[in-house]
């Protein structure tokens, strides 16, 4: 091929990202300005499946290549958008992907419902979108939209009234405070999705350093834990917004992905809220930075000074924190004992919920 020809068919290949990068902000922007890889990837199998294809364009999709081609598209719209100073960035959730797929894995079947109801024009068929669809990792990654200059503050005034954001500010100092008291742990505990978490981790970690896959590995087991989770009693003692109003505030929030809400109904930061009030949140208040990534930690692991670790006695003798996978990495690579304090880190630690 002459240079030309390669020259042109760059440029061909430049002008098709640029207009499927166009539909994926649109679609990231629609979903709230948050979304899991995954959806992303079928978003963009979507785009390609113009009307038409066959079931041979179908199968000529590969999996390795459609992650490649999302990233350089994500690239090439940060481009653009970085003139505007907005980007879009990729972001883990604390959580490890097993658990984050298990709360995107209705909402991937719904999709794919979707895309099978509008396929009965063309020669698609509903198992071939499904082979497809099942190759589509599970993933703990999002891609965040987020504005690089404003203040949060001007922000999230455009989105929010004053008394909202003014509620929302009181929820948070709520659950800050909330983290300072630690819990000893209960049975109830035991179903909570970061305490799996973090059993699965250390279970893993123990089995790759014992090396026998046969025998039963001990897990340690610690005693106490916090959380940055309010109940909606404790919300609804905001001093801002009467019990109903707040309810339906929480609700807005939730929907808007700035707080989640939990199977028994308590409520925390989401990856958004966390994500875009980072800032917000250091200037605020004295969180703890995870030891690996220098991120703060709402659900992970910390190491504390366990002499002040009577429950009911507020604490702020926080030595380390750590994400789940972060903690992984720190253990195996780095060391078994907390740079800081020279704790143990397989003995006693607290959990954070
Ligand atoms: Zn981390
Ligand atoms: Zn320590």
């Amino acid at each position: 091929m002459s240079d030309v020809g390669m020259e042109n068919r760059s440029r061909g290949v430049e002008l098709v990202r640029d207009e499927l990068g166009r539909y994926l902000l649109q679609y990231l922007l629609f979903c709230q300005g948050i979304c899991n890889e995954s959806f992303m990837l079928l978003a963009l199998m979507r785009l390609h499946l113009t009307d038409g294809s066959s079931s041979d364009d179908f199968y000529r999709l590969n999996m390795v290549e459609l992650n490649a081609e999302l990233d350089a598209i994500i690239d090439l719209v940060n481009v653009k958008l970085d003139k505007l100073k907005f980007k879009i960035c990729k972001v883990s959730h604390p959580l490890g992907k097993d658990e984050v797929s298990s709360y995107t894995k209705d909402d991937i079947e719904k999709l794919l419902l979707a895309i099978n109801d509008d396929s009965d024009e063309d020669t698609l068929s509903k198992d071939v979108i499904l082979e497809f669809a099942s190759q589509v990792q599970a993933s703990n990654k999002y891609y965040v939209y987020v504005n690089l200059e404003s203040d949060k503050e001007t922000e999230l005034a455009t989105t929010y009234t004053v008394k909202e954001i003014e509620c929302m500010k009181r929820l948070i100092k709520m659950m800050v405070n909330n983290s300072t008291r630690p819990r000893e742990v209960d049975t109830t505990v035991r179903a909570n999705p970061v305490f799996k978490e973090i059993k699965n981790m250390l279970s893993r970690y123990e089995r790759d350093r014992g090396g026998d896959t046969e025998e039963e590995v001990n897990v340690p087991m610690w005693t106490s834990y916090i959380s940055y989770q309010i109940g909606s009693t404790e919300a609804a003692s905001n001093m801002v917004m009467t019990s109903t109003e707040t309810q339906v505030f929480l609700n807005t929030l939730c929907a808007d992905k700035w707080f989640y809400r939990t199977r028994n109904g308590r409520y925390g930061l989401d990856l958004k809220g966390a994500f875009e009030l980072q800032e917000y949140l250091r200037d605020t208040y004295e969180l703890q930075l995870c030891s690996v990534c220098k991120q703060i930690v709402l659900q992970g692991i910390l190491c504390n000074d366990n002499t002040s670790l009577a429950p009911d006695k507020p604490t702020t003798a926080k030595c380390n924190s750590w994400h789940i996978d972060c903690f992984h990495h720190y253990i195996t690579h780095i060391s078994q004992q907390c740079e800081t304090c020279g704790n143990n880190l397989l003995e006693n630690l607290t959990y954070i919920l």
